[in-house]
């Protein structure tokens, strides 16, 4: 899922740094160096036979299987889904199950649900007095308690039945519901459970979800986008069982791998799109349509199936009578489809290197309002994100990958299909649409995240309900490098083309979880979620790592999970098994940690190698000492007032010492340096002088660890002649000491300037600290002018009135809130 605000949570920058480290430091090795670089051995979970200690599935690997068929109907006049459904639930665990527990995810909407009693102020628009604007309450706050007070949301179930169609007992719990067999199913054994149901479909706009309806006014009709709509399956795993952790909201869908059959009726003159491949094309569509989509498959352009003439046309009836579309789809974890008369449809093969799945159709969904920006950008960005995705992956494996135009913005994903969002502007006197340049790489972006989807989480199957970050994460990392291959300088990250300038704010602020926390308790959930661990991989890949090294790991771990179920311990273990690269240290920082990176160059100090000859030494002992310590002004001041000292009028108390000083050399100097010389082992003696001849300089760097997270230093040495070195040293420098390290670089020509991070490639949180000798910092100033808010009575008193065609439409957001006395 995405949504535009999560990009923009990033909380109120503090120091908060500096005190944890100081405290850390008060015991044991500084910076606590040691617990950073230890193994993760004792913190991730003991390797077994289904997942070893690689990070690969293990020799007895296992996952369940459940096949659906599916009747669903739509009813337009009511917004009312009902269904039916057999599912083939196929036990491969090696364990007997007495119950199975089915995913009933509408219940959220109930007025009972654990949600809807817990949701606070901040989570529904309203806003109490804790935070700093007072309390507030807006008109989307308004709407959405009135929706839920007009209609009751949730699953109405009808009877399970088990084999000889037998009523098996059921009883739900919140969003969850557990099916008690009459006999356990043993390992191996298959059941065929089936059900009816119904539910309201929630008007999207008004309640908020992933799915529901959208009502279009203008022409008075609906578009739906329809998903968690039947009881699904919940997963049953080797590291949990059960996962039947209920729904609140954000901890999306656990699910197991099967094969469906779906007949979605609805009005007749509605065009469907939904997860799998079309079944029935000649009773759905005309020959024309099917000509046109054939025609598609070869096309280097997308081409309507449905152009955006007849969707005119159909959005002006209202068809009395019902279609039937039959949808097939193979090894998928769940269906999602969307149905409207409203529908354009476009579409273009992508064609891949695959002997299994060659060419995959990639389409789009779309009413009128969402030209002409859909039409020119939607299906280009899907076929975009199959060919750059599968570059650090695998290729497609299935036949088609869908883009539905649902909401204003944001997205959701299911298998083959997504809904999103970015549509243009129409001005409201003139009819002109336009569109910002948001709305198109928002429409770019997201449509590559959500069509990314497909291969995280519903291919790499991760265990959302626990983890965000391992499939929005892993996702948003991999639509980065997709809009990085669209255009130059691609405003990935807000107006931010480098995710690591986008993540410091973020990683220096206070009210930080660790990535690897469950999704219902993420709080930032955007940044944590999907930045952080986009930013993470982004120096793991391009600094850490190195291109070679993490792509073929990370291609080792897709592949190694796909159609398969990975947890974190599995995707740690693999990047470091394909690679040989260490990576506890780095894991522990970025994702169980909340450290931020901050390093910085506090000091260099240059040298020469001496040769210890009292005769080359001594003066240049003597010029360093008359540079560091200057006439004191105090004689300088005597001498200008009172004119020549003493010893210049009486030259009689001259004596040696005014000829000589401590750095006048001696025979006693020589015979010492002589017999220094002598000394010395030949090896010694040999390395002294090979350095002398060389006159190297030796520059010793202190690097301070600041922020706490350890990190490489990337480091850019300038010379006096002009000339530049760039060197990478790894974070490993910091094992002993993660908070200060002194380096030794030797270098044939004098440096005159040291920089960390140039490139920012490790997201250093405060670059001020960066450069040796520091540099003013540079900005511009704007001159502050203020603004008087007087109240004049007398003036306001003669406005004349407004006519009721001058009101402005739109009131703003916030609706009035009055104390109530
Ligand atoms: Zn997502």
């Amino acid at each position: 899922m995405r949504n535009s605000t999560l990009f923009f949570m990033v909380g109120i920058v503090l120091g908060a740094g500096l005190s944890g480290l100081a405290q850390a430091a008060a015991k044991g090795v500084p910076g606590d160096a040691d617990k950073r670089f230890a193994q993760l051995e004792q913190m991730l979970p003991t390797p077994t036979e289904v997942r070893n200690a690689s990070g690969a599935p293990g020799a007895r690997y296992w996952q369940q299987r459940a096949d659906y068929r599916i009747k669903v109907a739509l009813d337009e006049q009511k917004h009312r889904i009902s269904g039916s459904q057999t599912i083939t639930y196929t036990n491969r665990s090696p364990d007997a199950l007495t119950y199975l527990w089915l995913q009933l995810d509408q219940n959220v909407f109930k007025d009972s649900s654990i949600s809807r009693r817990t949701e606070i102020t901040t989570s529904t628009g309203a806003r109490s007095m804790s935070t700093t604007a007072g309390d507030i309450v807006s008109y989307g706050t308004l709407r959405r308690e009135q929706a839920f007070e007009d209609t009751k949301f949730g699953f109405e179930m009808g009877a399970v039945t088990g084999p000889g169609g037998k009523p098996l007992k059921v009883t739900v719990n919140d969003t969850m519901a557990r099916v008690d067999l009459e006999t356990p199913l043993k390992p191996g054994q298959s059941i065929v459970l089936s059900m009816s149901w119904a539910f309201n479909i929630i008007n999207e706009a008004a309640i908020g979800g992933r799915s529901g309806y959208e009502y279009f006014p203008d022409n008075n009709t609906y578009l739906y986008f329809i998903a968690q709509w039947f009881p699904r399956l919940a997963a049953y795993t080797d590291y949990t069982g059960w996962q039947h952790k209920q729904f609140l909201g954000r901890g999306e869908f656990t699910l197991e791998f099967g094969d469906f059959d779906v007949e979605i009726t609805v009005p007749a003159d509605h065009v469907v799109s939904a997860t799998g491949v079309l079944q029935n094309a000649a009773a759905v569509l005309t020959a024309e349509q099917r000509a046109r989509l054939k025609r598609a498959e070869t096309a280097k352009e997308p081409v309507f199936v449905v152009t955006p003439a007849e969707a005119a046309a159909n959005e002006k009836g209202h068809a009395t009578g019902t279609r039937t579309w039959q949808f097939k789809a193979q090894n998928v974890r769940d269906f999602g489809w969307a149905s409207s008369r409203k529908f354009i449809w476009d579409a273009m093969g992508h064609h891949q290197e695959d002997a299994r799945m060659p060419l995959v159709m990639a389409m789009s969904f779309y009413p009128n309002e969402a030209e002409p920006v859909w039409s020119h950008y939607s299906t280009q960005a899907v076929a975009h994100t199959l060919a750059s995705y599968s570059r650090l992956s695998f290729p497609f494996p299935y036949p088609t990958a869908q883009s539905v135009n649902t909401w204003e913005r944001g997205g959701m994903e299911y298998p083959m299909i997504s809904f999103n969002g970015y549509r243009p502007s129409k001005d409201e006197k003139s009819g002109k649409v336009t569109y910002s340049s948001d709305v198109k790489y928002g429409l770019i972006g997201v449509v590559i995240h959500e069509v990314g989807h497909n291969y995280f989480p519903m291919i790499v199957n991760s265990d959302e309900r626990q983890w965000t970050w391992m499939d929005e994460g892993l996702n948003t990392f991999l639509e980065y490098t997709a809009e990085l291959a669209w255009e130059d300088k691609f405003p990935a990250f807000a107006n931010k083309t480098n995710v690591l300038d986008f993540i410091t704010d973020y990683m220096k602020s206070s009210n930080q979880v660790p990535i690897m926390t469950n999704s219902e308790s993420v709080v930032q959930f955007g940044p944590n979620g999907y930045t952080k661990p986009t930013a993470a991989l982004s120096v793991l890949r391009e600094t850490v790592m190195g291109r070679e090294l993490f792509d073929h790991a990370f291609r080792e771990y897709a592949n190694r999970w796909k159609f398969k179920r990975p947890t974190p311990a599995d995707f740690f273990r693999t990047m470091e098994d394909a690679s040989g690269v260490d990576l506890d240290w780095f894991w522990r920082g970025w994702f169980y940690g909340t450290d931020h990176v901050d390093v910085g160059v506090s000091s260099v100090r240059e040298y020469q190698i001496s040769s210890q000859d009292p005769e080359r030494e001594f003066p240049l002992a003597r010029s360093k000492f008359q540079a560091d310590y200057p006439r004191a002004l105090q004689e300088q001041n005597a001498r200008a007032a009172e004119g020549a000292p003493l010893l210049e009028r009486a030259p009689v108390l001259r004596d040696l010492y005014n000829e000589n000083d401590e750095f006048t050399v001696t025979n006693k100097d020589r015979n010492e340096y002589k017999e220094f010389r002598e000394k010395l082992k030949p090896w010694e003696r040999e390395a002294l002088d090979r350095a002398l001849k060389a006159s190297q300089y030796f520059y010793f760097v202190d690097f301070r660890n600041v922020g706490g997270l350890v990190t490489p230093l990337p480091l850019t040495l300038q010379f006096a002649d002009g000339t530049v070195e760039e060197l990478l040293i790894p974070a490993e420098i910091w094992r002993y000491d993660a908070e200060q390290v002194t380096k030794l670089f030797i270098r044939p020509k004098r440096i005159v300037s040291v920089q960390l991070d140039a490139k920012h490639q490790i997201a250093d949180a405060d670059v001020s600290n960066n450069q040796y000798p520091p540099r003013i910092a540079q900005s511009r100033l704007e001159v502050f002018k203020g603004k008087s808010k007087d109240k004049n009575l007398m003036l306001d008193l003669m406005t004349e009135l407004k006519s009721a065609k001058d009101e402005p439409k739109d009131a703003g957001a916030q609706a009035p809130l009055q104390p109530v006395n």
